[in-house]
């Protein structure tokens, strides 16, 4: 059986997804990304993650962003891709996890309002 087509197109998103404050890391995570890096397990944690408002979960690190107020260390904010992508954690690989994606279909929309076809249609998340 095939599987359904994807009804959104992450090549003509800026990655919102990216842009998602808590983007959580499991110790599977920690340790396939430590791999993909070449760096020790250690070091990748303190360098680029840190612990949740709760103090309780790892989550990526972020840096600034013109378009979404932060996102995601890893993302190339030129390209809008990911650079870490073979390495990159499960939440992401999972993500929408449907055949639509609920970003890309505001994209879409406020694109169709502006008759503009590249239009990149912000949303602000605090740093
Ligand atoms: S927000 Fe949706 S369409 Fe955009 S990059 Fe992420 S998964 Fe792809
Ligand atoms: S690891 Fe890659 S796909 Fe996941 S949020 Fe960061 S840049 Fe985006």
């Amino acid at each position: 059986m095939s599987s359904p087509k994807t009804r959104y197109n992450c090549e003509r998103c800026p990655a919102y997804c990216c842009s998602y404050p808590v983007i959580e890391l499991t110790k599977k995570d920690l340790r396939r990304l430590a791999k993909h890096l070449g760096l020790s397990l250690k070091r990748t944690v303190k360098k680029f993650t840190e612990l949740d408002d709760e103090g309780k979960t790892r989550i990526m690190r972020h840096r600034r962003d013109e378009h979404f107020g932060s996102v995601c260390r890893f993302l190339d904010r030129e390209t809008r891709s990911c650079t870490i992508y073979e390495g990159r954690p499960e939440i992401c690989r999972d993500f929408p996890g449907t055949v639509r994606c609920g970003y890309y279909e505001f994209l879409k929309f406020e694109r169709y309002l502006l008759k503009d076809p590249d239009h990149v249609a912000t949303t602000y998340n605090q740093p």
